[in-house]
Order: structure tokens, then C-alpha cells, then sequence
């Protein structure tokens, strides 16, 4: 990523205009949102004012045609902001799902109108993007979904609830998961754009969810109760939802990888800084050659997956990013995100098992990276599919 880590590797894909941006939104992240952590984390969710403010410095979007208001650039540039976001440890705001997944469904699907209608307003901040595949009863089997969507005239009408949603407790605008025919498994799921509100008949929003980690984000369950959708909010036809969620899985695992190698290197640059300062038995921890030994696998274990994610972000810019090694990187980055946090975090002792320490949120926030996107045990399927 841009700014060189504790080894001054730097991706090949690197331009000026990166390192501009890195150190635009480092800033943004540090100065603006990162004093309010502490509130974001007590009321379970960021202020929307953050999504303005972001939106209003160009940092939403990035990859969106500038025509929608968008940035005009690549998956690289998304990239480059999640990274700043997680290596400043920021994460209030759902931008890997308001920007890295919701625009790019409307840039690929959308129609003229829709990108029109939606994207101006995801790019400025004024509305927060969410996406609604999971449900209650499952979601590793997306072709088992149960939320109905049955046309009545012009409208849909959508029954059923999706669970674990990011973003649920502020979205305005909702990419949904539906079965238009339920006599179907793939062919029967389309996708339609929900405009959302906290007074829409039929539509409610449920409890924030309380979770072990990632306290200052909103995952919210939400229900829908012959909530009318208009019709022209169908994203192309009937029966393409599956499809076009397979189509752009890749990318969001990609956007969980970025986050997991920026925790690596926030992990191992947090551990290295204490090892320096904390003595044990009459020197500091890092000369005791087990903290040497500790340090130096998971400073290469953080080499080796920021290479390789560089490589898949450069196939993915090409459109040449296939399943499977989406699937590796998603697993592989965040198996190496919770090793390498569990042993930096060990090196802090008891420090490191409280909250005032960042690393002790990060080993919380960890987890669920190998759960979400597809849980690893899905993406070792699809590794496997493609032997
Ligand atoms: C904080 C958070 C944020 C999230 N954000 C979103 C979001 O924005 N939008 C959204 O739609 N979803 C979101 N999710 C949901 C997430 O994607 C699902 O939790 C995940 O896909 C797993 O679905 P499930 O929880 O229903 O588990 P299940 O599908 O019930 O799986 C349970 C266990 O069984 C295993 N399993 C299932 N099938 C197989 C199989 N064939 N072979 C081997 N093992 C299997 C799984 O790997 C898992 O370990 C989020 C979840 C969390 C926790």
C-alpha cells in the first residue's frame, strides 16, 4: 500500500496520485473521525455527518465514473482508502461496503436512470449504502433465501428480514436480496434498490447488533413487511441476482483482504514500537530472542500477504480476478490477520487484554473477517471446486 510499512515495500500499481490520496484520507480519518471513537462506540454507529465529510473531501466513490459524481478511478484508489481507514484504525465509517460493494452493483447494473438517481448521492455522503443478503436462517446458502418480492402493478411487494447488515442502523439505500420466484434456487433471486427510511410503511429497522468486536459500526437486522418497491428499482431482470452477486463477490473479498494485510502491518508496527520500550529482565522485550522470532514471522507473514494482495488487486483492475484466487486471498489474508494479531497482542502481556490498547480491539475486530463475505470455510469450497 502507499505508505511504506516498517519493510518500504510499496505495490507495483503505485502512482503519485495514490500517495495523495493515502495521505488525504489518513488525515480525514485521523483527525476528523477518530476523535469521536469513543461516542461512535457507545451509540453502536457513526454520525452521518462523517459520511458528508467524506463524500464532500471526494473520498466516496473513488471507482465511480465522475459523470455520477464519482472519483473517476479503479479498484486501486478504493483500495488505497480502506487501507488508510484500517491502519489508523478507524472503523465507524462501512465504507468497504458503502463504496468498495454498493456502488460498484449500480455502476455494473444500474441503468442509466438508477446511476443517476443513486450514485450522486452515495458519492456526496448524503445517502449510506448497505447490501441485504443475509438472512436469519442462512447465510452460506444464498440460493436459499426466503425474502419474497411478489409484483403487484407497478410496485414489488417485499416480505421477510435480513440479518447482520452493515450499515443497517443509518442506510438509506439498500441493495436487496429477493426471490422473485421461489420456485427457483439461483434463477429465482433478483436484486432490487430500496430507498429506506424510518417512516416507510412496511419497512422496519431492528435492534444494532450487540457484537463481540467492531462496536462503532452499525450491523442491524432489518424487516420488510409488503414493503412496496417500484419496479424500475430492479437491477436488469428477473432471476440475475445470483449471477450478478457471484460476478462481484470477488471484489468484496478483496476489499476484506485489504483491510486484514492493513491490520497486519498495524499490528506489527504496534508490537515492534512496544518490544522497543517495554523491558523484562533487565533489557527491552525485544531483546529477548523469542520476541525477535515473534516479530520477524509475522512481519514476513505480512510481506508475503501484502505481495500477493497486490497481485490480486492488479488481476482484479485487469477484470482478470477469478473465484477461487479471490477466494484464497480472501481466506488466506484473514487466517494470516488473526495469527498475526493473536502473537503481537501476546506481546503486550496483560496489556494487551484491555481496551485501552489498540491491539486488544483489533483481536476483536479480527474475527469476523473469517465469517463475513462468505465464511472461509465457503471460499476453501470454492478453492477447492476449482482444482
Ligand atoms: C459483523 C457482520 C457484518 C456482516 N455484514 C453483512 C452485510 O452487510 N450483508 C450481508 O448480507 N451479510 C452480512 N453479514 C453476514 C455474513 O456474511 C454471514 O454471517 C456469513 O455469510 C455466514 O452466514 P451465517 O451466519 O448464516 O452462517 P451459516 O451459513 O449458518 O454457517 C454456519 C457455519 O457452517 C459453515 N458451513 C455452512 N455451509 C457449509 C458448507 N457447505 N461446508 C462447510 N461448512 C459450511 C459455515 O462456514 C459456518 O462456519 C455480516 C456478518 C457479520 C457478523
Amino acid at each position: 500500500m502507499p505508505t511504506p510499512g516498517l519493510d518500504g515495500y510499496a505495490p507495483a500499481w503505485l502512482e503519485p496520485e495514490h500517495e495523495d490520496l493515502a495521505e488525504l484520507a489518513r488525515g480525514f480519518f485521523s483527525k476528523e473521525v477518530l476523535p469521536h471513537a469513543a461516542r461512535h462506540e457507545q451509540q453502536g454507529h457513526p454520525d452521518r455527518e462523517h459520511y458528508r465529510a467524506a463524500g464532500e473531501l471526494g473520498l466516496l466513490g473513488l471507482s465511480v465514473p465522475e459523470e455520477y459524481g464519482g472519483g473517476g478511478g479503479d479498484f486501486t484508489h478504493e483500495a488505497v482508502l480502506l487501507h488508510e481507514q484500517m491502519a489508523v484504525g478507524e472503523g465507524s465509517l462501512g465504507l468497504a461496503v458503502h463504496s468498495g460493494i454498493v456502488t460498484g452493483y449500480l455502476v455494473a447494473y444500474g441503468n442509466e436512470e438508477q446511476k443517476r438517481r443513486w450514485l450522486p448521492g452515495l458519492c456526496s455522503g448524503e445517502l449510506v449504502g448497505a447490501i441485504g443478503m443475509t438472512e436469519p436462517g442462512g447465510g452460506s446458502d444464498l440460493q436459499e433465501i426466503k425474502t419474497r418480492a411478489v409484483r403487484d402493478g407497478d410496485d414489488y411487494l417485499v416480505s421477510g428480514s435480513k440479518t447482520f447488515i452493515t450499515n443497517g442502523g443509518l442506510a438509506d439505500l439498500l441493495i436487496l436480496a429477493v426471490k422473485t420466484d421461489p420456485g427457483q434456487r439461483a434463477a429465482g433471486i433478483s436484486l432490487l434498490v430500496c430507498e429506506l427510511g424510518d417512516d416507510v410503511p412496511g419497512f422496519r429497522r431492528g435492534r444494532l447488533l450487540d457484537k463481540i468486536g467492531l462496536h462503532s459500526n452499525d450491523t442491524a437486522e432489518l424487516f420488510f413487511d409488503d414493503f412496496r418497491v417500484p419496479a424500475a428499482n430492479l437491477l436488469e431482470s428477473e432471476g440475475s441476482g445470483f449471477l450478478q452477486m457471484m460476478r462481484q463477490l470477488p471484489q468484496e473479498r478483496l476489499v476484506i483482504g485489504v483491510g486484514a494485510v492493513a491490520a497486519m502491518q498495524r499490528a506489527v508496527e504496534l508490537a515492534t514500537a512496544y518490544a522497543k520500550e517495554r523491558t523484562a529482565f533487565g533489557k527491552p522485550l525485544i531483546g529477548h530472542q523469542n520476541t525477535r522470532m515473534v516479530l520477524a514471522d509475522c512481519a514476513t507473514r505480512t510481506r508475503v500477504s501484502r505481495v500477493f494482495l497486490d497481485d490480486c488487486i492488479t488481476r482484479h483492475t485487469r477484470g482478470e480476478l477469478d473465484v477461487a484466487t479471490a477466494a484464497m486471498a480472501k481466506a488466506w489474508l484473514t487466517e494470516g490477520q488473526c495469527e498475526v494479531v493473536d502473537r503481537c497482542l501476546q506481546i503486550f502481556g496483560g496489556y494487551g487484554y484491555t481496551t485501552e490498547y489498540p491491539i486488544a480491539r483489533m483481536y476483536a475486530d479480527a474475527r469476523v473477517q473469517k465469517i463475513y463475505g462468505g465464511t472461509n470455510e465457503i471460499m476453501k469450497e470454492l478453492i477447492a471446486r476449482a482444482l
